[in-house]
Parts: C-alpha cells; structure tokens; sequence
C-alpha cells in the first residue's frame, strides 16, 4: 500500500499544538485542577504531544467510546467501551479528541463526562469536519478544519493502519 498523501505536514502539527497549549495554559490557573481526557485510541499521540506542551498542572486521564456499528457509516449511536478511573468531581476537564465527524461521539461525551459532576467540561480535538457536523457541539480548542475526506495519521487509523505517520494525510482511493 502507498503512503497516504499529506494533508497536513508534521511542521503544521506541531506549531498548531504548541499554539493550543500556550492557549489552554493561559485560560487555565495554576491553581486548576485540569484534568485532560483522551479519546481512545485515536487521541494518543496528540494528547501525549499536547500533555507535554502545557505549563500548568493537569493529569490525564482516558475514556473509550465507538462510535460507529458494525458498518463504516456512523449511525449516531455512541457507546461507552471504558469510563475515566479517576474521580473528577470538582475538577476542571478538557476532552481531547483526534477528530470530530458528525459530532455525535464528542456531545455524548459532554453528557457522560458532566454526570460525573466535574467542575468544567471543555473540548478540544486535532480536526473538524465542519461539512459533516450534523449535532450542534462547540470545540473550544480546535486544531484544524478539514473537508470531508478519511484522513490517516498523528494517531488516526485506517483498519488499524497508519496511526504513527507524524503527519495526516489521506488515503487515496485506489489503496
Ligand atoms: P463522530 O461521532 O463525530 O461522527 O465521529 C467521531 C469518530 O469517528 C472519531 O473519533 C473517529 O474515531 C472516527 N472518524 C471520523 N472521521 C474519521 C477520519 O477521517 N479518520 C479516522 N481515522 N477516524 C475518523
């Protein structure tokens, strides 16, 4: 199989994540308890390059969601594969998402994550596909808009391929 092409270079990954997390840093206190969610898997790569980049106190926690049946297109239907372990009650949350599609995954998880009665939920994801949102969730730090195309890479899989290229790039069809 060829190399995807690249969409977005390792380059603008890195300034773009260096850039959210000077942000998040600055909107958070040092006095916050921030506690960084994963979406797994998709998120691993971004959360750990994010996770490092920031200059306040956080720790991390992971959620696993799947959000897709057993076909390829996304039926709205979202399910909790695996809670957080940590108590984050009264603590300040920020998911982080690898991508969000139609928007279904990100706002049930706003909704699970907010019955754990936290002190703040916000958002943050790689990529958006602005064209395919089809549930109104805002993403309070967003990496980057995208059309809507299967895109690989910085953690994300095409059948469990691809997850570890430093950039994102699109598989093309004749793959
Ligand atoms: P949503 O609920 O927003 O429709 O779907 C979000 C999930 O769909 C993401 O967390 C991801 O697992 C999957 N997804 C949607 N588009 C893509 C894509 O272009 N590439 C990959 N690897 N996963 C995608």
């Amino acid at each position: 199989m060829s190399l995807p092409v690249v969409l977005i270079s390792e380059e603008e990954i890195q300034q773009r994540v260096a850039a959210l997390a000077e942000r998040i840093s600055d909107e958070y206190g040092d006095d916050d308890e921030l506690v960084l969610v994963g979406v797994l898997k998709g998120s691993f790569i971004f959360l750990a390059d994010l996770a490092r980049k920031l200059t306040i106190p956080r720790t991390i926690e992971f959620i696993a969601v799947s959000s897709y049946g057993s076909g390829s297109k996304s039926t709205g239907a979202v399910r909790l594969v695996m809670d957080v372990r940590g108590n984050i009650e009264d603590k300040h949350v920020l998911i982080v998402e690898d991508i969000v599609d139609t928007g279904h995954t990100l706002k049930y998880l706003i909704g699970m994550l907010e019955s754990h009665r936290p002190a703040s939920v916000k958002t943050c994801a790689l990529v958006r596909k602005a064209e395919r949102a089809e549930v109104d969730v805002s993403v309070d730090y967003l990496g980057f808009d995208i059309g809507d195309e299967w895109v690989v890479g910085y953690g994300l899989d095409y059948a469990e391929q691809n997850r570890t290229l430093p950039y994102i790039g699109v598989v093309k069809p004749t793959d």
